[in-house]
C-alpha cells in the first residue's frame, strides 16, 4: 500500500467520444482532455454497459454488469443489494480517504456508499443537473489542498454536457454563426412533432426569437458545454499539479454514456444503443507507469474500471465483480486483452440490449422503439460507422448468430443468479407516450 497512488476519477455526464479533439473532432472542444490523453493512454473503444446515468455509475462502483447488479434503469423499482461490491468501500478499507463530488445519492442512497466525504454543491440548485463544473471545482480544489497528504480516492461527477445545454455567456461565440430560429430550416421539424419535443417546447430549446429550428445550433450548444467542462477539467488538473500531487495520482477520465443529437431520429437526452450513446471517451494518466500518448484498441466497459483501479493499488478484486482489469493494457505490459464482445443495455426510455464486436453491432428491443426505429438492427461498424444501414435482413445469418449469442449470454447470467426474468422485460420503460 505504501506506494499505491492517489486516484482521481473524472466522470463526465453525457460525454460522447467523437466530439473530442483526441477522438478526431474538428472543433477545439477539448484542449485539456486532449492534453490528458497525450500524457497517458486513451481507449478507442470504451463501450457503456448500461445507460442512462444510474445504471452506468452503479456499474462503475460495483464492477458488475447491470444484469448482475440489477440497476438497469432510473426508477423506484431499483435498489442496489447490500452485498454488492463497492469500489469506494474497498478503497476506504485499504486505507484511502474517499471523497465524491456528486449528487446521485440525493435520489439513490447507494451512490454515497464508501465515501467518507460526499460533497454536493447542487443542493444550492432547484434542478440538480444545473450544477456547473466551477461549483464542483470550488469544493474539490480546497479539498485536495487540505487532504493531499492523505492517500485519497476522489470522484468528480461533472454534469455540464448533459441537457439542458446552457453554457455560460463566455462560450456563446463558439462554434455557430447562423440563425438558430431560421424559419426555413427544417432540421428539427420531426423533433417538434414528437411527443418528447412537446415536453421541451417551453424550456431551454428556444431563444428570445422563438423555437430553435436548427439542429446544428443544438449541436453547437453541446460542444460549448464540452468546452466548458474541459476548462473545468483543466482547472482541476492544474490544481493537482499545484499541490504537487500529479506525479503520484492515477487519473481516469471517461463519460458515463454519450448523447443523441439528431442521429437516428433521436434528439434530446441519450436513447438508443448506437455509437453516439455507447462509445465514450476513456483516458488514464499515471506518470512513469502508463506510457504517454498510447492508444488502445481493445474494447473495454465501465465494469472494468473498478478491477483496474483495485489492481493498481494492489488490492484483491472480489470474485463478485464481472469486470476485468485493463491495467496491463494501460501500462503496456500486455498488448492483447480487452473484450471480444461488449454487451450493453438501456431501460429507462427504451428497453434494449446490444451486442457489439469489433466489427458488428446487434441491437434487440424488448419494447417498442420510442422513435419508430426497428426492433432488430445489425450494423457493420467498419463499413458503416454511423450505423445507417440496417443489415438484419441482408445478413440474416450473422444477425441470428449474434442474437443467439446475446440471448445465450443473458440466459446464462440470469441462471447464475437463480433468476428467470430478463430485467429489461420486467422493468419495461418509464414512459408511455402512446
Ligand atoms: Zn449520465
Amino acid at each position: 500500500m505504501k506506494d499505491s497512488p492517489n486516484i482521481l476519477v473524472i466522470a463526465i455526464d453525457s460525454l460522447r467520444a467523437d466530439h473530442l479533439g483526441c477522438y478526431g473532432y474538428q472543433r477545439p472542444t477539448s484542449p485539456a482532455m486532449d492534453g490528458l490523453a497525450r500524457q497517458g493512454a486513451r481507449a478507442q473503444q470504451f463501450v457503456c454497459a448500461g445507460l442512462p446515468t444510474h445504471p452506468s455509475f452503479t456499474t462503475l462502483y460495483t464492477g458488475q454488469h447491470p444484469i448482475t447488479h440489477g440497476i438497469v434503469a432510473h426508477g423506484p423499482r431499483n435498489v442496489l443489494g447490500r452485498d454488492a461490491p463497492s469500489l469506494p468501500q474497498i478503497l476506504m478499507d485499504e486505507g484511502y480517504t474517499t471523497c465524491a463530488l456528486d449528487n446521485l445519492a440525493t435520489g439513490r442512497i447507494w451512490f454515497r456508499r464508501g465515501f467518507e466525504f460526499y460533497i454536493d454543491p447542487s443542493m444550492r440548485h432547484t434542478v440538480y443537473i444545473d450544477v456547473a463544473c466551477e461549483e464542483l471545482n470550488a469544493r474539490a480544489i480546497p479539498w485536495l489542498k487540505s487532504h493531499g497528504d492523505e492517500r485519497f480516492f476522489m470522484m468528480v461527477h461533472y454534469w455540464d454536457p448533459h441537457w439542458p445545454f446552457k453554457p455560460p455567456e463566455r462560450y456563446q461565440h463558439l462554434f455557430y454563426d447562423g440563425n438558430p430560429t431560421d424559419p426555413d430550416n427544417h432540421s428539427l421539424d420531426a423533433w417538434w412533432k414528437h411527443p418528447l419535443g412537446a415536453v421541451a417546447r417551453d424550456t431551454w430549446m428556444r431563444t428570445r426569437d422563438g423555437l430553435i429550428t436548427d439542429a446544428a445550433y443544438i449541436s453547437a450548444l453541446y460542444d460549448r458545454e464540452i468546452r466548458h467542462v474541459d476548462d473545468g477539467v483543466g482547472e482541476l488538473l492544474a490544481a493537482l499539479d499545484d499541490c504537487g500531487l500529479a506525479e503520484n495520482t492515477l487519473v481516469l477520465l471517461f463519460g458515463d454514456h454519450g448523447e443523441s443529437l439528431v442521429e437516428h431520429g433521436i434528439f434530446f437526452d441519450h436513447h438508443g444503443l448506437y455509437e453516439t450513446t455507447l462509445r465514450v471517451p476513456f483516458m488514464a494518466r499515471w506518470p512513469n507507469r502508463i506510457p504517454a500518448g498510447s492508444t488502445l484498441s481493445p474494447m473495454m466497459q465501465h465494469h472494468d474500471v473498478a478491477p483496474t483501479l483495485l489492481e493498481a493499488v494492489g488490492a484483491l478484486v472480489p470474485p463478485e465483480m464481472d469486470g476485468r482489469s485493463v491495467l496491463p493494457l494501460l501500462t503496456g505490459q500486455a498488448r492483447d486483452g480487452g473484450r471480444k464482445q461488449a454487451i450493453s443495455c438501456e431501460c429507462t426510455w427504451q428497453a434494449k440490449w446490444s451486442l457489439r464486436t469489433d466489427e458488428h453491432k446487434l441491437i434487440l428491443a424488448r419494447a417498442p422503439d420510442l422513435y419508430g426505429n426497428p426492433e432488430r438492427e445489425l450494423y457493420d461498424l467498419k463499413a458503416d460507422p454511423d450505423e445507417h444501414r440496417n443489415l438484419v435482413t441482408e445478413a440474416g445469418g450473422l444477425a441470428a448468430e449474434l442474437e443467439a449469442a446475446l440471448e445465450g449470454w443473458i440466459a446464462e447470467r440470469l441462471a447464475a443468479q437463480g433468476r428467470a426474468d430478463d430485467p429489461l422485460r420486467a422493468h419495461g420503460t418509464s414512459l408511455n407516450l402512446a
